[in-house]
Formats: C-alpha cells, structure tokens, sequence
C-alpha cells in the first residue's frame, strides 16, 4: 500500500527556538488574535490600557476586560500558554497524532488536562473543516471504526462499530487533494442526501462502488459513477477506489499505532484530527500558527460539553 506524502515537520529545537518561553507564546498569540491591533470583544472599540502585572487588557470605553485566552477555546485554563504551544507542536507535527496518554507524560501535566487539550484541540480541527466543500472527483466509500475492513463486502451493519463515511477529492490525474470522514448513523438514503448537501459541492462527479443508498449523491447536484466491485480481497486493489483504500490504510495504522480504544462518542473528533492534518500534509511547518490562530477563534468548550460527545 502507499505511503501518503507528507512534508517534513518543524524540529523540536526550531520549535524551541520560537516558542519556548511563555512570553514567546503569549505575543504570538496576542499578533494571531489581534493582527490589526486590539478591538473591544463587547463595543469594538480599538483603544485599550494593558494591565502588566494580570496580562489583562482594558477597553478604554467601556472598561471591559479581556485576556488572551478569554472567549477562545483556551478559555479557563489552568495551563501555561507554553504548554499548550507543546500539545499543538505535538498534535500537528506526527502524522499519527498523538494520544492524551503520551501528552501527559511528554508535557508533565495529570492525565485529565492532557485529555481535554486533545479533545479542546481536536474539537477545533473538526469546526475548521466543516464548512469546506469537496469538489470535483471525488472517491466516496463506506467504512466501520471498530471493525475490520475487507473489500466491499465488509460487514456492513455490524453491531459496535462506527459507521463513517470516507471521501477522497482527487485531481484530473486521480491524485488526492482532501479528504472527508465523518461519522453517519447509518448507510441510508437520507443520511446519505443530508451529508451529501452539506459537504459535497453542485457539479461535483462521485464514484462508489455499488452501496444503493450512495445515489443519493444526485440529490445534491453531483453524478454517480457507481463501480460495483466483484467484493472480497480483489476489490481492495480497484484502481477507481486506490486513495479511498490508501486512505483508509493510513488511518487505520496511525489509530491503532496511536490509541488503544477509542469510544464512539468521540470518534467524529478523531477523525477529524487525522483529516486535518491530511488535508494540510504539504503545510506541516504551518500548522502550528495556523491551528492556534484557529483555536483563537473557536468558542470555549466546557469539560461537561467536551464530554457529551457527538453521538
Ligand atoms: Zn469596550
């Protein structure tokens, strides 16, 4: 099977280098918060006093006060920002992620805060990709978390697994652009034609192999080549689904390699981690300024929320 492309990362002695020291991290932050200079979060006022000692900043007008964490995904933390550079240097630098467990132990914090910084990270990632369109071809496949994957006839329906969706965008010359995975309640029709809306653009040619309900695709504006495989192991080499299996392949590797269980609940984060960092395999040694710019904008996530999940 092939190995996915992906750029090479940043070290961890360069990553010192920029973002080693609490102070390094904060005036990132505030640059990547505020890159045309402070605005009032209440009034949008532009004139503040910074309060040294507490790193608060005042608005002028309406005294409102704000720190560089507040109303952002980092909200309430008890963590040093310097930590949370580390997590995000992690997260985005392996290609196979990073577990809570190894996050505890590589930064030095109880296993609880390691868990909900990758579940706050993983939480943005996933709000990142959301809106973003598939167009043009695209490689659409069913596939189980939990189970194993076989050909087209892969146990579809199996009970304790997750059902996910896995879609490859690929160029004019089949080669892959970004992907989708994204957790369904099921192979149906209409779950089919609500994803499909949501993710696919108009114009867009799909091809799957015989699974009725991915006809549905027409109901949001896309063709259906549909390639009916003859199932078992011969199939996994069909030419038409190569990124969709590779994809898979890689996925399945960097999940077994990283966790050892993963609950449902979470499982749509999980996937979205490795889509992010998929999707953004050539930029690498941006990633970390970009997922905390990302982080910066994303709504603050209480641990009770964060533990709801997504089922
Ligand atoms: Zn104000």
């Amino acid at each position: 099977m092939c190995v996915l492309q992906f750029q090479k990362g940043v070290s961890l002695s360069e990553f010192i280098k920029d973002y080693g020291s609490e102070e390094q991290c904060f005036e990132s932050l505030v640059e990547w918060r505020w890159p045309d200079g402070f605005r009032c979060a209440l009034c949008d006022h532009d004139k503040y006093c910074q309060l040294k000692n507490r790193k608060l900043y005042q608005c002028n007008r309406c005294h409102h006060q704000t720190s560089i964490t507040s109303g952002t995904i980092f909200s309430s933390t008890k963590l040093s920002l310097a930590t949370w550079f580390m997590g995000i240097y992690f997260i985005t630098q392996d290609k196979k992620g990073i577990s809570a467990l190894s996050l505890h132990r590589h930064l030095g914090i109880s296993y609880n805060a390691a868990w909900r910084m990758k579940q706050k990270l993983m939480q943005v990632m996933m709000e990142r990709d959301q809106k973003k369109l598939l167009s043009g071809f695209i490689e659409l496949d069913d596939a189980y978390l939990g189970g194993e994957r076989t050909g087209c006839k892969r146990g579809r329906g199996a009970e304790g697994k997750t059902p996910f969706i896995a879609a490859v965008e690929t160029t004019n010359e089949r080669q892959p652009v970004r992907i989708k995975l994204n957790v369904v309640k099921g192979f149906r029709r209409a779950e089919i034609t609500s994803w499909s809306q949501q993710h696919l653009a108009v114009g867009s040619t799909v091809i799957s192999d015989g699974l009725a309900c991915f006809n549905a695709v027409t109901e949001a504006g896309c063709q259906h080549d549909k390639i009916v495989c003859g199932g078992g192991r011969a199939s996994v080499e069909e030419s038409a689904f190569y990124w969709g299996n590779t994809v898979l392949g890689n996925l399945k590797s960097a999940l077994r390699s990283t966790y050892h269980s993963l609950k449902p609940k979470y499982a749509q984060r999980y996937l979205a981690e490795f889509q992010y960092r998929f999707n953004r395999r050539f930029d690498l040694r941006e990633l970390i300024p970009r997922l905390a710019f990302v982080c910066l904008r994303t709504p603050p996530m209480p641990e009770k929320l964060l533990k709801l999940g997504l089922a």
